[in-house]
């Protein structure tokens, strides 16, 4: 390693990821299948409303806690959602990224640990261990069920976060409501910090999407614009949560990400005003034609939520069948990548529909031997 490169940026790795991207570089045509963003496009009605603000000068920074009428708009709903909740404020963050590296840098000291599902999203362990903390991941195998007991048996003194996804990226799996108030409680009853990364949760396909905050008015809340309006690079995020923890990583905010793209927050505004049903039941379709394609000859967890499923590989290591499905043209990512294990892959269903078909069948032919 080079001798100016920080611990700190020595503590985790991306190569796994990188392996997958440059081995996709080399295909042609492949049947992609690794996407982590919708397949539709930034409605048309966010983009006239970021080009007319390019347009009339809203060019500069905006607010720390950016741009008023976003944060209203955005304060409003989530007063509607928990009328109980007294003391919650919001911010405006650069992406849901933006508001996990503040939460982490705004909770987490060195040696304190932080409690989350393996399979994870794979910011998190990096994100503790750039605060130098201590991951707790808790094995999640094989339904990837959220279980309040199997949380309450990994803390200890020094935990000091429980980090939750429903749902979740990469299973699509989403948590009960009964699992989400016993682990909201468990939080609260330990005083633990419950961060709940909600950027899936227009993607709910079977039943009403829950919020741990509900059952914990001290949840801090994660959410932003990248998935459900498909403005992954636009750059906008929110948080909320008990006033004095959002100041702080609003003054973390001001010392490093500044504010969230200004003309992307007036895209935002206008996203709010946008209908998502008719992607939503599309992408609930997505779902049930994966799973009716392959759940025959996969072991393989339907999830209710996100647009990932994780089956199980018909090999015993899952980077090494990712290996020969990208040799073959088909791109999916090695759940390794999200896992203490080696045994999944995750597939993304965010694809047109003939791009599906293509993979079921090759997936299919690769699943028989
Ligand atoms: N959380 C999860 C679970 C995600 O899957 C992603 C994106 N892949 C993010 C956060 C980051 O999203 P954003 O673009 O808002 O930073």
């Amino acid at each position: 390693m080079h001798p100016w490169i920080s611990q700190r940026a020595g503590s985790f790795d991306s190569s796994g990821i990188r392996k997958v991207f440059d081995l996709a570089a080399q295909l042609t045509d492949p049947i992609n299948l690794s996407i982590g963003q919708p397949d539709f496009d930034v409605p048309r009605e966010v983009k006239a409303a970021a080009i007319e603000a390019i347009e009339s000068g809203k060019n500069a920074y905006s607010p720390t806690q950016g741009i008023a009428p976003l944060r209203e708009a955005l304060k409003k709903e989530v007063s509607a959602k928990f009328p109980h909740h007294g003391d919650r404020d919001l911010f405006i963050s650069s992406g849901t990224s933006g508001g996990l590296v503040l939460s982490m840098l705004s909770m987490i000291n060195a040696g304190d640990e932080v409690i989350y599902l393996d399979p994870f999203f794979v910011m998190y362990p990096a994100l503790v261990r750039m605060c130098g903390g201590v991951t707790v991941p808790i094995d999640s195998y094989p339904d990837f069920r959220l279980d309040a007991d199997k949380i309450a048996a990994a803390i200890t003194p020094r935990t000091k976060m429980i980090l939750m996804n429903s749902p979740a990226n990469p299973t699509g799996v989403t948590a009960s409501r009964s699992a989400l108030k016993a682990v909201a409680e468990l939080a609260a009853d330990k005083n633990i910090a419950l961060v709940s990364d909600e950027i899936y949760s227009r993607f709910h396909y079977d039943e009403e999407f829950v919020s741990p905050a509900e059952f914990n008015d001290q949840t801090i809340v994660i959410d932003g614009f990248s998935k459900s309006h498909a403005m992954t690079g636009w750059r906008v995020g929110y948080v909320h949560g008990p006033s004095e923890i959002i100041a702080a990583m609003l003054k973390l905010q001001q010392y490093s990400f500044v504010c969230a793209p200004q003309p992307s927050q007036w895209g935002a505004l206008r996203a709010m005003e946008i209908q998502l049903q008719g992607h939503i039941d599309d992408y609930r379709r997505k779902r049930d034609l994966i799973m009716d394609g392959l759940s025959d000859r996969y072991e393989i967890t339907k999830p209710g939520g996100a647009f990932y499923v994780f089956p199980k590989a018909p090999i015993a290591s899952g980077a090494a069948f990712v290996e020969e499905a990208i040799s073959r043209g088909l791109l999916i990512i090695p759940g390794n990548i999200f896992s203490d294990r080696d045994t999944h892959f995750r597939i993304s269903f965010a694809a047109p529909d003939e791009t599906l078909h293509r993979g079921i069948e090759l997936l299919r032919e690769m699943a028989k031997r």
